[in-house]
């Protein structure tokens, strides 16, 4: 019989950086009297970002969400978006709060990122464009969907809540697409506590996002446009530009538990590994596995509430799929998802942050290989 562990072993833990740094930053903050209103932390983070992400343009948010919703409202969409039913409530959301009316689309069953050989199916005369989530860090068909966009003079906006600082072809995962989003919640590899970002290539794009976030205001105080309050502070930018600094130790340490992981749950019947990108294309976000019950012996959900009798939390991410929501009940592409109605029952993110020393990681394999052994018997 194996121990339970003493501590709770939770699914994640935030990246804190040393906290006499972030009093540093902040004794310039309370210096300057300037806390909020794109300062210049915010100014510094901005442009620290631009580097990391290697993009054109950066547009910094007090969250992912409010970033997303104002991304999409800057770029004019309206009607129908083609999404996804496996991803944060956040993305679907948004398109409610737009009036948009979300159709969507089933899922590759190996990268569980939009299905980009379904998308052209659903495409209508109301279709403005197509917001694809890069799942777990595993990247979207970005040139199938970039074909589509192009054939059909679509904008393409990303949920890039996964897949901050993740390469594809040498290049930023977020040059694909009109727009990228990033979430720098606390619970994300980069975080300013709450905070996002969007990314995006088109000059003209800055002004208008500027004015979205300070409730539509212009240069002259004139309200051009119906804005919203949705601004970075300072002292999340400070938090943000000490952690950044801190990322690439913890996409190091990240690998490490990455390949202990790997290592140790191989050869255990029914365990599908599902992020498996590795080095400059991994965002190092998730860790996340897929039981199949019939070969591993015991469902998801009986693995998960096992877990927890050993004192270890982990999640099944994103349960419940977007398109069952109550109020989506009347439409007809909720009605054809098989793959992500059955992924959804399947998923199991693991605990994954830096600071999970390779002893816990070996434990917690060791525990669901125990799980699946009593389960033959
Ligand atoms: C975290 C997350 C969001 C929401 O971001 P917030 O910063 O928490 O508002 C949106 N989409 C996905 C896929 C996420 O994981």
């Amino acid at each position: 019989m194996l121990n339970r562990f003493t501590e709770p072993i939770l699914v994640t833990r935030p990246l804190l950086p040393d906290l006499t740094k972030v009093n540093n930053q902040l004794e310039e903050v309370w210096q300057s009297h300037w806390i909020t209103n794109n300062g210049p932390k915010s100014k510094e983070l901005e442009n620290s970002l631009k580097d990391y992400l290697e993009a054109e343009n950066v547009s910094l948010f007090n969250n992912g969400t409010l970033a997303l919703l104002l991304g999409l409202k800057a770029l004019g969409i309206k009607g129908e978006v083609i999404t996804t039913p496996f991803t944060f409530p956040a993305t679907t959301e948004v398109l409610d709060w737009l009036g948009i009316t979300p159709v969507f689309c089933d899922i590759d069953p190996d990268t569980l990122c939009i299905d980009a050989n379904k998308i052209e199916g659903l495409i209508t005369d109301k279709t403005t464009a197509i917001l694809p989530v890069h799942v777990f860090g595993n990247f979207c068909d970005v040139i199938t969907i970039q074909e589509i966009a192009d054939k059909y003079k679509l904008k393409i906006i990303y949920d890039g809540a996964h897949v901050f600082g993740s390469k594809l072809n040498n290049k930023s995962i977020s040059s694909y697409g009109d727009m990228t989003m990033f979430s720098f919640h606390a619970t994300k590899l980069f975080n300013t506590i709450e905070g996002g970002a969007v990314v995006f290539k088109n000059d003209r794009l800055k002004e208008k996002l500027n004015q979205l976030k300070n409730f539509g205001l212009n240069q002259n105080g004139e309200v051009e446009r119906s804005g919203l309050n949705a601004k970075l502070n300072e002292i999340q930018a400070s938090v943000g530009l000490e952690v950044l600094n801190i990322v690439p130790e913890e996409r190091v340490q990240r690998e490490r538990v990455r390949l202990l992981y790997e290592e140790n749950l191989k050869d255990i019947p029914g365990i599908r590994i599902i992020t498996k990108n590795k080095g400059v294309e991994s965002s190092y976000q998730y860790f996340t596995i897929e039981i199949e019950e019939e070969s591993f012996g015991i469902s998801r959900d009986k693995l998960f509430d096992k877990l927890k009798e050993f004192n270890i939390f982990t999640r099944k991410y994103f349960h419940p799929l977007c398109s069952s929501f109550r109020w989506y009940k009347h439409l007809e592409s909720t009605h054809h998802l098989p793959v992500a109605e059955e992924t959804v029952q399947k998923v199991l993110a693991m605990p994954y942050y830096g600071e999970l020393s390779n002893d816990d990681v070996y434990k917690i394999c060791e525990v669901i290989k125990y799980i699946h052994e009593r389960s033959l018997t």
